[in-house]
């Protein structure tokens, strides 16, 4: 596999919730080499900010070549619509189980309509081994649901593996305790065990950067969230920062 290529963060995933409910922020990065790619969308919420994430750079909806789905849980694929016309890679297994199965196990996460989703779009198989572009290749990482991917890229950092949810955060990996894994924990410690033996950075599905070496964990980076909560009626709104 030749590279190199460059990972960049559009948005941070986040691993908390809120005691109404999660908030869905996945992790969304940009794959740039040869092509133009996108490794999930966010959810509903994170439209306008992923819109401005690739304006910033320059780039608008239709110059990304392709789209990564990890797969279809709503907070990782839902907003594909907002980049048209763009390559899916999507494994066949999760849009078989999208369609129907993810209800006998309990999988409300499932994207309602997926065939919707898709429609009108140039699908590309997605398989162990298949590759995305040069220095891109994906790992079929089942467990969480039947179909997740996980793509490594061959950066000047090194390997970088975005996990997807795979690997949700580093309590996880510390706990060897896969949550939500829909296909069973066994399946979903073996993929997770793999991504983590690729001795590579890790991006989480819903945490920030980190490497695994020894059976430690360390961050590349801070959360750096800052919630902003109108508390006030007549004043801005307040600030909570959570490093
Ligand atoms: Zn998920």
């Amino acid at each position: 596999m030749a590279g190199p290529v460059e990972v960049e963060k559009l948005l941070s995933g986040f691993p908390g919730r809120a005691d109404r409910g999660f908030f869905g922020w996945s992790n969304v990065y940009l794959l740039k080499g040869e092509r133009l790619a996108l490794f999930d969308t966010g959810f509903y919420t994170d439209r306008a900010e992923l819109l401005i994430e690739l304006e910033k750079r320059s780039i608008a909806p239709g110059d990304i070549d392709m789209v990564i789905l990890s797969h279809l849980h709503y907070d990782h694929c839902i907003n594909l619509a907002l980049i048209p016309g763009a390559e899916v890679l999507l494994s066949p297994r999760e849009l078989e189980y999208a369609r129907g199965e993810c209800r006998e196990k309990g999988d409300i996460y499932i994207v309602d309509y997926p065939d919707s989703l898709l429609a009108g779009r140039t699908l590309r198989l997605a398989e162990e081994g298949t590759l995305v572009m040069d220095g891109v290749v994906l790992m079929e990482t089942p467990g969480h649901t039947p179909g997740c991917i996980s793509a490594v890229a061959e950066t000047p950092d090194g390997p970088v593996v975005l996990a997807g949810d795979a690997i949700k955060n580093g309590w996880e990996v510390m706990n060897n305790t896969p949550t939500m894994a829909f296909v069973g924990i066994d399946m979903a410690r073996k993929s997770m065990k793999r991504i983590l033996d690729t001795g590579g950075i890790i991006i989480p599905g819903h945490d920030r950067a980190f490497v695994y070496r020894n059976g430690g964990l360390e961050y590349l980076e801070e959360l750096g969230v800052v919630l902003e909560v109108r508390e006030d009626p007549s004043g801005p709104p307040k600030k909570y920062r959570i490093p």
